[in-house]
């Protein structure tokens, strides 16, 4: 088999690597930025240490601060028009992963034309647009290193998932310092989600040997640290860690593709409006279940690669501690169910049919180990309600 990776020309990895962004620029030979953030990074001082560094620099940039968490077909199609207004050569994304996720929206629309739904998969991007410049500040989506973008149609409450060449950064900048100021819940949810990332490219069948090796090195560090980097939100070796872990975890799954749990997850977060960490979270545990049997010996694996098995125990005892530790994760991260988060279960269930066609539309359950059809994933989503 041969395995195709696709990853950033350039990785800046470490403490105060934010200030190596004109480097980053000046390798790429791009000079006029234009700034794709939110307005927490605007009014926290996060956008100050990057506008700062790029001042210092003579390099002049504007900025377009109206990304909103998940992020919408408006706000991409607001950011076009700003990006259209300027003389711009590239793209720095600056925040958690709906900024990155909307430049490189904003590059893919602008260089193509159309609308985003003409690029949803398994549609191909003709064009590249702009280089784009990731800096993440949440440990995190791996959006940074990745080859997808995630856009809400807002017309029709989908989570669409664009995919190409066109849609990786050019350069990522991987600061954990940034990170410092996640509160407690954005940690968690963040970091369920990195950690989902690395067990599905682990499990999935498009894992490779070369996935294999970054998927695992990335569950042993968010394992290791999560609950750390929650409690104490000033431990730098944890906050380091689970920074790595999550560009890590975006290397494997940009690369191996994700499975069911991102496939459900993204019509819960449509509908519901649900962060996306929380719903894969509240899912983890149970398609785990679900799909363990298909592959013992991988999810086996997960567990060692989390440090939960002891030296010779056999895959069907690990793979039970793995989903006690799911189990008590979600526990101690208080994440809840559907219905304790307060979705409605009337809606929930009269939409179910809907959100499992949109979850085998995207493509994602069918690299599972265990393929689901879509009575299944109803069932599945009724059993994780409550
Ligand atoms: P986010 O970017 O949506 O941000 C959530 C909130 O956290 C925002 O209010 C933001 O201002 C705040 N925040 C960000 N960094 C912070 C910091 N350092 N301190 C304090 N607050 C901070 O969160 P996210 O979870 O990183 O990104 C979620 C989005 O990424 C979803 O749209 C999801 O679909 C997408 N995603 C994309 C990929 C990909 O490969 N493209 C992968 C996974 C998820």
């Amino acid at each position: 088999m041969i395995a195709t990776i696709t990853m950033p020309r350039l990785l800046y990895i470490g403490g105060g690597a934010v200030a190596e962004t004109t480097t980053a620029l000046a390798r790429l030979s791009a000079s006029r930025p234009l700034i794709v953030t939110d307005q927490f990074m605007a009014s926290s001082g996060i956008l100050a240490r990057l506008t700062d560094r790029l001042h210092a620099a003579g390099i002049a940039w504007q900025v377009f601060a109206d990304t909103v968490p998940d992020p919408t077909t408006e706000v991409v199609k607001a950011g076009v028009a700003r990006l259209k207004e300027g003389d711009f050569d590239c793209l720095i994304a600056l925040g958690g992963g709906s900024p990155i996720d909307t430049a490189k929206a904003m590059s893919v629309l602008a260089a193509n034309g159309g609308e985003m739904r003409d690029y949803k998969v398994p549609n191909e991007i003709p064009k590249p647009g702009l280089p784009l410049i990731a800096i993440p500040t949440t440990a995190g989506t791996g959006s940074e290193v990745t080859r997808f973008t995630v856009i809400t149609d807002s017309e029709r409450d989908e989570k669409m998932l664009i995919m190409g060449l066109a849609c990786c950064p050019a350069a990522a900048i991987v600061d954990y310092e940034l990170t410092l100021s996640m509160p407690w819940r954005l940690t968690a949810d963040t970091g369920i989600d990195s950690l989902t990332h690395a067990i599905e490219a682990y499990v999935s069948r498009k894992a490779s040997p070369f996935t294999d090796g970054v998927a695992r090195a990335a569950m042993g560090l968010i394992a290791k640290n999560i609950r750390s980097a929650c409690r104490e939100p000033d431990n730098r070796a944890a906050r380091e860690a689970m920074m790595l872990g999550a560009t890590k975890a975006g290397m494997a799954f940009s690369n191996a593709s994700v499975c069911l749990v991102h496939g459900m997850s993204r019509p819960i977060g449509a509908f519901f409006h649900v962060p996306h960490g929380l719903s894969n979270a509240m899912l983890l545990p149970e398609i785990t279940a679900f799909s363990a049997p298909a592959a013992l010996d991988r999810y086996a694996d997960c567990a060692r690669a989390m440090g939960l098995v002891p030296e010779g125990e056999g895959n069907q005892s690990a793979v039970a501690r793995l989903l006690d530790e799911l189990r008590a994760l979600n526990d101690e991260l208080k994440v809840p169910t559907p219905k304790a988060y307060g979705i409605a279960e009337e809606r929930y269930m009269e939409l179910l049919p809907v959100m499992a066609s949109q979850a085998l539309a995207s493509g994602s359950p069918g690299n599972n180990p265990r393929v689901p059809n879509a009575d299944e994933i109803v069932a599945l989503y009724k059993r994780v309600y409550d």
